[in-house]
């Protein structure tokens, strides 16, 4: 059975997939998502952290793509939440990163703690950390409730989403794609986008590889004056403590290359747990919720693959690595210009897919 759906195929029903869905609908396109296994995105398992600083993202594109996202933040999820009359958990608290050496170089004193000023600022944290960077601007969203949000927007504005459809094939007529091959039928469309995260490379082959995060989380008990002991979100080194308004402390992650296992490991936990009672010793007492596991799309130099594709109705928006939370609504409103006005931002040509020529 062939099926004709209008404008626009995503292939990819997570976070990147729905905001673009949404952005492109609110610009009058008709789009349809497919989307194999909502619970098995990314999306879902991340942290919702929004760090282009506390991350440390080099200099240049990706930075500069990050801090315009962080940017759009506000704007996107008030969009969101009128749509839907659902919260996303957005909460720009910043972000405190403690390390447990002093750097050589404190690039920018301003935002240097050590000593009792840290200690006063941010009780609790472990013995053996020297000093902090406080990266005021970054924060935070509850990507699990942003992911009810998108799904309800979607509903709402009208995009057609195919849950439980996934696509098993790209169907090319000459420099064209003709439609998806998919386990439900063809879908023909005017133009398609790839947006199917960590497995992106089973459809074309891209440098895009899965990067494995365990993942836990804690219940935080309430001090007595009802407030959480964490009100920001901890960056340590080589983990992250992201607390919840409603008391949650969520705990990550491992970062396991090319490792497609789809479980936890007591390894990965006992890590987990290691480096964050490191960081916060008090947590070792608090009860244990819930473990979890996610994929991460991978690339080479840990940036997204956007915009044109190997053929001309093709469009990427995949490999968003550990990052993809915070890039969806700057990778939405890109790619929405690009598919709706043919209009390309300087910053797409960073992030094409030819600059991994050599390694495909
Ligand atoms: C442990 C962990 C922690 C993270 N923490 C953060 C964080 O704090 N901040 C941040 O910004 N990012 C974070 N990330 C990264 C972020 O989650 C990803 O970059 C982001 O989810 C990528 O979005 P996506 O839509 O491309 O892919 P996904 O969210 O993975 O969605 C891809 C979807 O495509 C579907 N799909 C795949 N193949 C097909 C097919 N053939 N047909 C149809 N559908 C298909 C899948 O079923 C899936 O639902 C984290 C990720 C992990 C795993």
């Amino acid at each position: 059975m062939k099926r004709n759906i209008g404008d626009t195929v995503i292939i990819g029903g997570g976070v990147i997939g729905l905001a673009l869905a949404a952005e492109l609908r609110l610009r009058g396109q008709d789009v349809t998502v497919l989307s194999r296994k909502p619970q098995e995105a990314a999306a879902l398992a991340a942290a919702g952290m929004l760090a282009p600083e506390a991350e440390q993202l080099p200099e240049g594109p990706l930075l500069s793509l990050g801090l315009r996202s962080r940017a759009l933040y506000p704007e996107w999820i008030g969009k969101l939440e009128r749509l839907t009359n659902l919260s996303a958990g957005y909460w720009p608290c910043g972000i405190l990163a403690p390390v447990f050496e002093t750097p050589d170089v404190r690039l920018n004193q301003e935002n240097w703690l050590e000593g009792e000023a840290l200690r006063a600022f941010q009780p609790g944290l472990g013995p053996e950390v020297v000093g902090a960077w406080w990266r005021p601007e970054d924060g935070q969203v509850d990507n699990r409730r942003l992911m009810t949000v998108l799904h309800r927007a979607a509903e709402r504005l009208g995009v057609n989403v195919q849950a439980g459809v996934a696509v098993t094939a790209l169907s090319l007529r000459g420099e064209i794609l003709e439609g998806v091959e998919t386990d439900a039928g063809m879908f023909l469309a005017q133009n398609y986008v790839l947006a199917s995260g960590a497995w992106a490379s089973e459809l074309l082959p891209l440098p895009v590889f899965p990067v494995k995060g365990e993942m836990l989380s804690l219940q935080m008990p309430p001090q007595a004056n009802g407030a959480f002991p964490l009100e920001r979100v901890l960056f340590g080194p080589g983990t992250y403590l992201a607390p919840r308004r409603d008391g949650r402390l969520i705990i990550g992650a491992t970062v396991e290359v090319g490792n497609w296992s789809a479980y936890n490991t007591p390894q990965g936990v006992q890590t987990l747990l290691e480096r964050a009672t490191r960081l916060y010793p008090g947590l070792a007492c608090w009860p244990l919720q819930e473990i979890w596991w996610g994929f991460r799309p991978g690339t080479l130099d840990e940036g997204p693959l956007l915009g044109p594709g190997p053929w001309e109705n093709l469009t990427l928006a995949t490999g968003h690595y550990r990052n993809g939370v915070l890039l969806a609504p700057v990778t939405a409103r890109l790619l929405a210009d690009w598919l709706t006005a043919g209009q390309s931002d300087p910053l797409l040509e960073a992030f094409s897919y030819r600059r991994f020529e050599e390694s495909l």
